[in-house]
């Protein structure tokens, strides 16, 4: 089944280790993103609003809104700007090889220095390669 998922949950779901806002949004996400690491062809439409992990997370206001909107709307349009992405269907696992590919110490910490996770999680080694 195809998801909806905004641009930078695609770094997001690479570096996830069971770490999120409550048991209801981590479930939520375990179960994705086994789905995401285990199949081969997952077709995945890029949109610029709330998508399927903002279904279960605390922050969603409702319709698509998220109560932190002005930070993660950055977060999407600097992953859509340094990898080259556009609002349309594509498969998850090509498009997170490309996006290893091309991601730099630079490029990680330009979009996602604002994130609370980021001091605290492993995302920037994951999506480098630095860690298993
Ligand atoms: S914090 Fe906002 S963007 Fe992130 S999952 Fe929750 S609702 Fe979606």
């Amino acid at each position: 089944m195809e998801l909806k998922l905004r641009p930078h949950h695609l770094l997001c779901t690479q570096s996830y280790s069971g770490t999120g806002y409550d048991d209801k949004f981590k479930a939520h996400m375990d179960e994705i993103v086994h789905r995401l690491r285990t199949e081969e062809h997952t077709p995945v439409t890029l949109v610029f609003s709330t998508d399927e992990l903002c279904a279960a997370c605390p922050n969603r206001l409702g319709g698509d809104c998220c109560k932190t909107n002005e930070k993660v709307q950055a977060f999407d349009r600097k992953t859509a700007e340094c990898f080259r992405l556009e609002e349309k269907t594509y498969i998850y696992q090509d498009v997170v090889r490309k996006i290893r590919e091309a991601a730099t110490p630079e490029i990680m910490d330009y979009i996602c220095g604002d994130c609370s996770w980021y001091p605290i999680s492993a995302c920037r080694e994951r999506i480098l390669g630095l860690c298993p």
